[in-house]
């Protein structure tokens, strides 16, 4: 174990202030691969000073959206500069294949930084026009001080959807990165700095969430926005801590996508995205299309071949590069997902394929016969099972996807347009896929209905957030 990451404040690297750590365990091999600045109250408070300080008396919000767009465009080129030290840490951290990590997570973080530079420095404000004697126009302030809070299961990526926009629209960032996943915020904010955008502005603290550094960051004070993306239950808790301070806040939560195949799907387009969709990070996707509904006219077809696609997966090293799927995150969420599996046959249902592999390993799994109620339907497992249930009717499938307390996504497959229009309508969920799954357009809402979230990021929905509108009204004499 050689790698050692501090927590980043004012633009140092530092170690906690209770001089404590922890380490990171490579969940493939289940070594500690590094070591990790074990931060609490104390180091979070020095993190939100630095952040206060900066945005108070430093440069950044009062640089032109020209001068902050060149600098993030910097940090961008060297995330590509810096891909494969990036992607490696994302591997040892959670064990996502170190191909998808580099040659889809680190060219989409460093997009995203591009992205909202981009629309910061193009958007306008609006005037809204009264009479010859009265003037009035809105601006975009920017907010303050942002806390950003993130899961492991795309680290970088996911800290660049908080940390683009906020910096983009001129605010400082305390980032608290999951536990299981700390390194490449540390290596994303020495970046940061590296590119030269100034001490104070993107701080790192590492740590847990409860009485730990998450806990403290979304209670403080002295911040005034929260951005958290993780479990529907750790929502509800940063929900009554920013409500307490009345402090807003977005929140990204968890999902069950639900995925329709109409018999009259292009049958290889819907096989090729139904896997992609149930098993891309070994199915640890807020977004995963566990839930599978079939028609009955297409399942025995559909099902023949999604088995045998997933049983063409290759499991293994998340190292190499043909590996598509790797060890589940850490002990903790190994267990967690085995319950699930080693409970599916007592909760009423067949296992069609999978099987438990090597150390923290399940290979592609699909299950028939589930009842609306097993837990498996209900709950979000967050790894590589999914459940076939087959459906008659439009208005079955309907019922059936609007019945998850979750409201991320969806995906439907069919030829016919109505079809497509008319269910899309009906969804309640954030994001409708039809026969295709994870585009992303930074420039559309994204969020969830239900337990799944609140608010909605991209585009001008991150704007609202990250800033603070104002009117301004003036009466001409
Ligand atoms: P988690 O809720 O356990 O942890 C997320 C983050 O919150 C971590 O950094 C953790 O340390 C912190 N945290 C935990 N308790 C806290 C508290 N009391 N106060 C402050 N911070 C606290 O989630 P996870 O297991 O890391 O991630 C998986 C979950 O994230 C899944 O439910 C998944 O669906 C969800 N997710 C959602 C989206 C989305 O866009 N909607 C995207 C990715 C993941």
């Amino acid at each position: 174990m050689t790698e050692r990451y501090g927590h980043i404040i004012d633009g140092h690297e530092v170690e906690s202030t209770l001089g404590h750590q922890f380490q990171s365990i490579d969940p493939y091999d289940q070594k500690p691969w590094a070591e990790v600045a074990f931060g609490g109250a104390p180091d979070v408070d020095r993190a939100v000073a630095a952040a206060r300080h900066a945005f108070d008396e430093g440069p950044w919000p009062r640089m032109t959206h020209e001068e902050r767009r060149s600098l993030i465009h910097r940090f961008a080129d060297l995330i590509i500069e810096n891909g494969a030290e990036l992607a490696l840490a994302d591997t040892r951290d959670m064990g996502k294949p170190y191909a998808q990590a580099l040659g889809n997570d680190v060219p989409r973080t460093a997009a995203n930084f591009r992205f909202f530079a981009d629309h910061a420095a193009l958007a306008t404000g609006d005037v809204y026009p009264r009479d010859d004697r009265h003037h009035l126009y809105s601006s975009y302030d920017p907010a303050g001080v942002v806390a950003a809070i993130a899961p492991w299961n795309f680290p970088m990526m996911l800290e660049s959807w908080k940390v683009a926009p906020a910096l983009a629209w001129g605010n400082t960032v305390v980032l608290k990165p999951a536990e299981d996943s700390p390194a490449s915020a540390t290596i994303l904010a020495r970046l940061a700095l590296e590119a030269g955008i100034p001490a104070g502005v993107f701080n790192v603290v590492h740590g847990y969430g409860p009485d730990s550094a998450g806990q403290a960051l979304t209670e403080s004070p002295f911040i005034d926005r929260i951005t958290f993306t993780g479990e529907s239950n750790t929502g509800r808790v940063i929900a009554a801590a920013a409500a307490k301070n009345l402090v807003p806040v977005s929140l990204e939560l968890g999902g069950k996508g639900a995925n329709i195949v109409f018999d009259d799907a292009d049958i290889d387009n819907a096989v090729e995205w139904s896997i992609n969709a149930a098993f891309t990070n070994t199915g640890q996707v807020c977004l995963a299309g566990s839930r599978l509904y079939v028609q009955r006219g297409i399942l025995p077809e559909f099902k023949r071949r999604f088995v045998a696609a997933a049983e063409a997966m290759v499991v293994g090293d998340p190292k190499d590069d043909s590996t598509q799927i790797g060890p589940l995150s850490s002990d903790e969420h190994y267990t967690k997902v085995r319950r699930y599996f080693d409970s599916i046959e007592q909760a009423g249902g067949s296992i069609d394929t999978g099987r438990l592999g090597d150390g923290w390993t399940i290979t592609p799994t699909v299950i028939s016969g589930l009842s609306e109620e097993a837990p498996h339907l209900r709950e979000e497992i967050f790894g590589p099972i999914v459940s076939m249930t087959p459906f008659d009717t439009v208005d079955e499938a309907v019922r059936l996807v609007n019945a998850s307390p979750f409201g991320l996504n969806a995906m439907m497959f069919t030829e016919n347009l109505s079809t497509a229009h008319k269910v899309a309508g009906r969804l309640r969920v954030g994001t409708v896929w039809v026969n295709c799954f994870f585009i992303r357009d930074l420039r559309a809402p994204f969020g969830g209905a239900g337990d799944s979230g609140v608010g909605r990021e991209g585009g001008n929905f991150s704007r609202e957030f990250f800033t603070e509108p104002k009117a301004v009204v003036m009466q001409l004499n």
